[in-house]
C-alpha cells in the first residue's frame, strides 16, 4: 500500500494520507507509545525498524511517521492519559514545531514567546517548518520560557487553536509529501496545563527526550532510502542489456563495484544505527556521541549512495524510468534538518576534543 502510493505522493506533493492511515490501522503509529496507553511499547528500536522499512518505499511517509514518534515521545512523558491514548491509537497525529524564522536551525534557542493571559497562556511565533502542518492534530511547540530562567519551554498546541495560520502548501525538492509548512501564531491561547515539562526546562526535553529519538529515526529513514536505492539499482543493472555486447549492466565490473560500494556504505550506516540503539538501551557511556554521529553519518552516506545510484542507472534514472531520482532528492533533506550535519560535526568535534557542546 505504501509502495503503491509513493510515486504519486512524490509527483503531486500530496500528504500520504492513505499510507499514514494504513500505519494507523496496523497499530504502528503507536509503536513508541507505552502499552498502558494502548501503544505497542516497542521503544526507539521498534520505531526505527518501522521507519527504515517504510523509507525503503516512501520517504515522505517515513518523515511524517518519524515526526509523529518524536512528538509522541514527549507526550508519553508529559501529557495526560487521554492524549497519550489518542496518539497511541493513531487517531491523533502529532509533530514537532521547533524551527523558527528567527532561530532557524538553532532550535534550542527559540525566539517565539509565551505570555501569561489571565488563566491561559498566549503564544506568538513564526515557526518556519512543521512537518504534517496541515494534517496533524497537535504540535509539540517550543517558546521562550513563560516566567522561569532557561532557554525554552515546551507546549502542546492543538492545530485547531485560533490564531494559527499555516502558510502552505509545501513545495520542496524532496520528501514532497511531508506537508512541512511555516506556521505563524498570533495570540494563540492555550491552557496553562498545555505546558509539557517545567517552565524553562525545554532544553532538557529537546536534548534528553527528542534528540535521541529524532537522530535515530532520521538515520533509520536515511538507511531505508539507501536500501531502497540499492535494491532498485541492482534490479535495473541486472535487467537491461547493451545489444552490441549482449551483456547486462551488472556484468560490467565498473558497475558492480559501484553497487558493491553502495551496499557496503549502507550496511556500515545500518551497523552504526544498531550500535547507537544498543548504546541507548544499555546506557553506555558513549551514547550521546553515537546519537550525534548516527544522524550525520547516515544522512551524509545516503547522499553519496543515492548519487552513485543515479550514476549507475544513467539516463534511465535521469528520466525517472527507474524511480531513483525520488530517493536522490529525499536523501538530501536529512543534512539540513536540525541539528544539521554541519552543526553535528561541530558538536562531535567539540565532544572529541573535550570542549563543552554549548
Ligand atoms: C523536509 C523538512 C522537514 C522539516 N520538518 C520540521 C519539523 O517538523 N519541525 C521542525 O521544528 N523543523 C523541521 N524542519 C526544519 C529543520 O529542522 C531545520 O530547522 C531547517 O531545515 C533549517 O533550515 P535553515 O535554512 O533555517 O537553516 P540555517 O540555520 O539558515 O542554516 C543554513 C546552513 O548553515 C549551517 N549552519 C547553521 N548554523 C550552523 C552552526 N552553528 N555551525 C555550522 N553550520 C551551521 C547549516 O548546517 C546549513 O547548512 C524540517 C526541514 C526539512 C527540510
Amino acid at each position: 500500500m505504501i509502495a503503491a502510493h509513493a510515486t504519486d505522493v512524490d509527483r503531486t506533493g500530496a500528504f500520504p494520507e492513505a499510507s499514514i492511515a494504513a500505519l494507523a490501522a496496523a497499530g504502528l503509529l503507536g509503536a513508541i507509545s507505552a502499552e498502558d496507553a494502548g501503544g505497542l511499547g516497542l521503544g526507539v528500536r521498534g520505531a526505527a525498524e518501522v521507519i527504515r522499512r517504510v523509507a525503503r518505499e516512501c520517504g515522505s511517509t517515513a518523515m511524517v511517521a518519524s515526526m509523529h514518534y518524536c512528538g509522541a515521545a514527549v507526550l508519553e512523558k508529559f501529557a495526560d492519559t487521554d492524549t497519550r491514548k489518542a496518539v497511541a491509537s493513531g487517531a491523533h497525529l502529532t509533530t514537532l514545531a521547533f524551527s523558527e524564522a528567527g532561530s532557524r536551525s538553532h532550535f534550542w534557542a527559540p525566539v517565539s514567546t509565551a505570555t501569561a493571559g489571565g488563566d491561559s497562556v498566549i503564544l506568538d511565533a513564526k515557526k518556519s517548518w512543521i512537518t504534517s502542518a496541515t494534517n496533524a492534530a497537535s504540535y509539540v511547540w517550543s517558546s521562550k520560557p513563560l516566567a522561569a530562567d532557561g532557554l525554552s519551554t515546551i507546549w502542546l498546541v492543538p492545530t485547531v487553536a485560533s490564531g494559527l495560520t499555516i502558510h502552505g502548501p509545501f513545495e520542496g525538492l524532496g520528501l514532497r509529501g511531508n506537508d512541512s509548512s511555516p506556521v505563524s501564531a498570533e495570540g494563540v491561547r492555550v491552557p496553562a496545563s498545555a505546558m509539557l515539562g517545567a517552565d524553562g526546562a525545554g532544553f532538557d526535553v529537546m536534548m534528553g527526550v527528542v534528540l535521541p529519538v529524532f537522530s535515530v529515526l532520521n538515520a533509520a529513514c536515511s538507511i531505508g532510502l539507501m536500501e531502497g536505492a540499492v535494491e532498485r539499482t541492482a534490479k535495473h543493472a541486472g535487467a537491461i542489456r547493451h545489444s552490441d555486447s549482449g551483456s547486462s549492466l551488472a556484468e560490467l565490473p565498473t558497475i558492480r563495484a559501484y553497487i558493491a560500494r553502495m551496499r557496503v556504505k549502507t550496511d556500515m550506516a545500518r551497523t552504526l544505527l544498531e550500535d547507537t540503539i544498543a548504546a541507548m538501551e544499555t546506557g553506555r557511556e558513549d551514547t550521546m556521541l553515537r546519537v550525534l554521529e548516527v544522524k550525520a553519518a547516515a544522512g551524509e552516506t545516503a547522499v553519496e549512495v543515492t548519487d552513485t545510484a543515479m550514476r549507475v542507472c544513467g539516463g534511465a534514472a535521469f528520466r525517472k524510468e527507474v524511480g531513483l531520482d525520488r530517493y536522490f532528492r529525499d536523501a538530501r533533506a536529512a543534512g539540513v534538518m536540525a541539528p544539521t550535519t554541519d552543526v553535528l560535526y561541530d558538536f562531535i568535534g567539540k565532544a572529541v576534543c573535550g570542549l563543552p557542546l554549548f
